[in-house]
């Protein structure tokens, strides 16, 4: 009989628990058969809640993970009020609005795209790299070309709000970029749980305010802004992308889960890594994690990082523990 993945990774791990991996994984249900599980939707601040909302609505009827975390992402992307996410976002600090999104499945495939113009909905190319094309990423020109090959509109992304916010920055800071900003932040990064115990997740934005032209953040790469290990768990990322990329953030988180650490913990861990690096002062990075069980975890470095959480019935709104006291 053909040995199975799940049956090959069960064996490699007790073949190997003794050099890489805690024993104390074998004991959790991240290696049991699948279950239908209490579906759960976890995504950073407030724009999570109808976020949450349209996932959720996916997952309850039992659709999978991968198309619940998308819907839920389009939500911010397309509202003009959400400054920090496609449409309305704010620009760079030549007045460009300019996207990064990726997205990654329970079978480990994923889709990104990044410094991309002119489309609302980022992610939605994403998927579309994952799905429609041998690569993983996308960026710039390229990126834009095969969108609009894919059937997506060129739209203006600059709303008369982003625009008049960009030109009293203009006034105040000099040309200068703004990396320190506390409020100067605001991804959604969103994971699900499906009822077939299967995670995904997606991470969209439009990058820190007023950057220099060209930059990108954590939040296209894989294993930075986003990660998701359907073994063992998922983990995505908001704030200054430059701390989350030099640490690799979202990928620690998952394998700290498969050493043994809760989501918790793992996140703690994760923002530890950053403040040991050196100056932080006023800036600020937020962690979500989920394992395969359901245990859900949210740490920052500073106050004010708010997550949503939609579990059992209830879609609120969250203040996360932080470091910085
Ligand atoms: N992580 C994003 C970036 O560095 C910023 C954010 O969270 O809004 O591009």
């Amino acid at each position: 009989m053909p040995t199975t993945r799940r049956q090959f990774i069960t064996q490699s791990l007790i073949g190997t628990a003794g050099l890489s991996l805690s024993p104390k994984i074998l004991g959790q249900n991240t290696l049991t058969e699948k279950k239908a599980v209490e579906p759960l939707v976890i995504s950073t601040w407030s724009h999570g809640i109808p976020a949450n909302e349209a996932a959720m609505k996916i997952l309850q009827d039992k659709g999978k993970a991968i198309d619940a975390v998308e819907a839920g992402v389009r939500v911010p992307e397309a509202d003009p009020e959400a400054t920090s996410v496609g449409y309305g976002g704010l620009p760079d600090r030549d007045g460009n609005v300019t996207l990064d999104a990726c997205i990654m499945n329970e079978k480990g495939d994923c889709g990104s795209v990044a410094f991309l113009q002119h489309i609302k909905h980022p992610i939605s190319v994403a998927r579309k790299v994952m799905d429609e094309t041998p690569h993983v990423m996308l960026s710039g020109e390229g990126a834009l070309r095969f969108a609009l090959e894919q059937g997506f509109k060129k739209e203006d992304l600059l709303t008369e709000n982003a625009k008049q916010k960009w030109e009293a920055w203009k006034k105040e800071a000099d040309y200068h970029p703004w990396i320190y900003d506390e409020h100067n932040h605001d991804t959604i990064g969103l994971l699900a749980l499906d009822i077939q115990q299967d995670l995904s997740g997606a991470c969209t934005t439009s990058g820190l305010a007023y950057k220099m032209h060209g930059r990108v953040g954590d939040s296209p790469i894989i294993g930075a802004g986003l990660f998701v290990d359907n073994e063992i768990g998922a983990a995505t990322a908001t704030g200054v992308g430059e701390l989350v990329m030099k640490t690799l953030g979202s990928f620690l988180i998952v394998e700290l889960m498969r050493q043994g650490m809760t989501p918790q913990k793992a996140c703690q861990e994760a923002i530890a890594r950053i403040a040991q690096r050196g100056d932080i002062k006023r800036m600020q990075v937020g962690y979500l994690a989920v394992n395969k069980a359901g245990e859900y975890g949210a740490y920052a470095l500073r106050p004010g990082f708010e997550y949503a959480l939609y579990h059992k019935g209830e879609n609120k709104l969250y203040e996360a523990d932080y470091l910085q006291r």
